[in-house]
């Protein structure tokens, strides 16, 4: 579902009209100036409608000050957002802290909108004309607590809300093949970033007809040009305090989302930690391909290897079917293995097997273990087709209803047969009555 950001300086009111949108009391509010709440994001449905409201929550002054910050949350709404909503007090109106966000806002490309809150009786209506020169249009008024003028300003919101969430940028064209890089903090993304940048600088000219977005970074590993997606954040060190935990999340999203391949990146010397099983799980289910690369393998002691390699396989067998690399990003060890690991899983990713193979191997497989007979009936499986790449994506029509257990026995062998290595696959199972 497309997504939509609300964001505001604290205390304008958003937590109370987040709960009017949603319509229920679901948001906690808080009158507290400063309080943070993170990871704050709703199933929203209206008109039939289903969207995704995220409420930013309070902004906290970092060390740059209340307007740097909420800058910088503008700046992140923006990247994942499909579109804004800014909500300013009418009854203090447009601070020079609205001022600065609204700015930050009109220079982005994803459609904003602005409504002013607490208006809770006709005396604000000239404040609220005021709010124009935010320069977003018109100001749509709004009381929380009344609950008044909440369904126009959600008419308002679908009409610029896209059906579907943004295209970020996932290209069919040539060009650099984009990579995310992800993994929780202190894996040593900053680290293998800078590692593999380097070279960097002297190979962009050669890459012809390349705009590079200057979120992403030109990289060369192994002799070829790749695309790191979405690195601006790696190199700024995004700082992760103050309700910023929830923007890593989307921001590691966004990335998976705008890449084609991810390098889940895992430290080597710890166990595998619920935060990498989270990103993994986020390659899965966007259907990139995915390379796990296990780093700072220079921490491990060189008889403590094997065992450690065991404890994180042990975590890992659900993502059986992905590249594996093991490497040292301080001391560069192994780094330019990652490259043929990008390679095999890009490939897997981009495969299509013919129809007539298909069927000829999915005949041999059903001939030797036919599906289980479910309710006296023996199920057929009449036609199999791949139906798209990236990932490859399989449609199997059949007479009647397979188990799980059987579609798992056929994902199995399908991979045994195909391959697939390094990219996930999905089935789907069509019953024809
Ligand atoms: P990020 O949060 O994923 O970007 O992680 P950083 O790149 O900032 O790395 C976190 C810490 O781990 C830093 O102190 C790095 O110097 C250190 N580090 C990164 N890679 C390695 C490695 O391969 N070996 C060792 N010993 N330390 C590393």
């Amino acid at each position: 579902a497309p997504v939509l950001a609300v964001v505001g300086r604290p205390n304008v009111g958003k937590s109370t009209l987040v709960n009017r949108l949603l319509g229920r009391r679901e948001a906690v509010v808080q009158d507290i100036p400063g309080v943070t709440r993170d990871r704050i994001a709703y199933d929203a449905l209206w008109n039939g409608r289903r969207f995704t409201l995220v409420d930013t929550g309070g902004w906290e002054p970092d060390a740059k000050g209340l307007q740097a910050s909420v800058a910088a949350q503008a700046e992140m709404a923006m990247q994942t957002a499909d579109a804004v909503l800014l909500v300013v007090d009418a009854s203090v109106g447009a601070t020079t802290t609205d001022e600065a966000v609204a700015r930050v806002l009109r220079r982005g490309d994803v459609p904003v909108m602005l409504c002013a809150t607490k208006v809770d009786d006709d005396r604000l209506t000239s404040d609220i004309a005021a709010l124009w020169r935010l320069g977003l249009g018109e100001p749509y008024p709004v009381s929380g607590l009344h609950g008044r003028g909440s369904g126009d300003l959600l008419d308002a919101i679908l009409e610029i809300l896209p059906e579907s969430p943004r295209d970020l940028g996932l290209g069919t064209a040539g060009g650099p093949r984009r990579v995310a890089l992800v993994g929780k903090p202190n894996v040593g993304k900053s680290s293998l970033l800078n590692r593999v940048s380097g070279e960097v600088r002297s190979v962009v000219h050669d890459v012809a007809g390349t705009t590079v977005d200057p979120v992403d970074s030109l990289v060369e590993l192994d002799g070829e040009v790749w695309r790191f997606v979405d690195t601006a954040g790696l190199r700024k060190r995004v700082n992760t305090a103050s309700g910023m935990e929830y923007y890593a999340s989307l921001r590691t999203k966004a990335a998976i989302e705008a890449a084609e391949v991810a390098v889940v990146l895992i430290d080597a010397g710890e166990p595998i930690a619920e935060q990498d099983q989270r990103v993994i799980t986020m390659v899965e289910e966007a259907g990139r391909a995915l390379v796990l690369v296990f780093n700072k393998w220079d921490l491990v002691d060189e008889d403590r290897r094997l065992a450690m390699k065991r404890e994180l396989e042990r975590d890992l067998v659900r993502v059986r079917w992905a590249e594996r690399v093991n490497i040292s990003a301080l001391t560069g060890r192994s780094v330019a293995k990652i490259a043929p690991a990008l390679r095999t899983a890009l490939a897997s990713w981009d495969r299509r097997v013919p129809t007539g193979r298909l069927n000829g191997w999915l005949a041999e497989v059903v001939n030797a273990t036919p599906p289980p007979v479910r309710s006296g009936k023996q199920p057929k499986i009449l036609f199999a087709t791949q139906a798209a790449t990236r990932p490859p994506t399989f449609v199997l029509f059949t007479s009647g209803f397979l188990e799980a257990g059987y579609r798992r026995f056929l994902e199995r062998r399908l991979r045994e047969e195909f391959g697939f290595t390094g990219s996930p696959i999905r089935m789907s199972i069509r019953v024809r009555e």
